[in-house]
């Protein structure tokens, strides 16, 4: 058994060599010979392969700029969070007394002043009517 002609059960070496396949049809469509076919010396090769490497440099700093302005975001909302939920703390801490006042008013009978569920229209202790104002 041969493994090195076994196709690859991984996904994303499949994936890589799907693309190799598409841009060596693309290169003999656009110069008519393969790679291989091609003739450069050694210097041409290499200056190739500087060429691809500073691109390569170029996708680097275009993806750590995106990143960095998507943090930059990120931050911001956290920020924007954090003052709505302080605004919103404020707001509870006034609402909260008239809350109580209403909650008390609610659920004391006005007749034998026991504790009630809001909503009731009789005390269940004292079978008075109970009055909301
Ligand atoms: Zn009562």
């Amino acid at each position: 058994m041969n493994e090195l002609n076994e196709e690859t059960r991984c996904e994303i070496v499949k994936s890589i060599k799907a693309e190799y396949d598409a841009r060596a049809a693309f290169g003999l469509g656009k110069y008519g010979i393969t790679l291989s076919e091609h003739y450069a010396d050694i210097f041409k090769r290499l200056q190739h392969l500087k060429e691809e490497l500073m691109d390569a440099t170029l996708y680097i700093e275009w993806t750590m700029i995106k990143m960095s302005d998507q943090e930059t975001e990120k931050q911001k909302l956290i920020s924007d969070i954090e003052t709505i939920q302080f605004e919103l703390s404020s707001v509870c801490q006034e609402v909260e007394p008239c809350v109580n006042v209403v909650s008390k008013i609610e659920t004391t009978c006005g007749n034998c002043e026991n504790p009630i569920g809001n909503n009731f229209k009789f005390c269940p202790h004292c079978g008075c009517k109970i009055k909301y104002e």
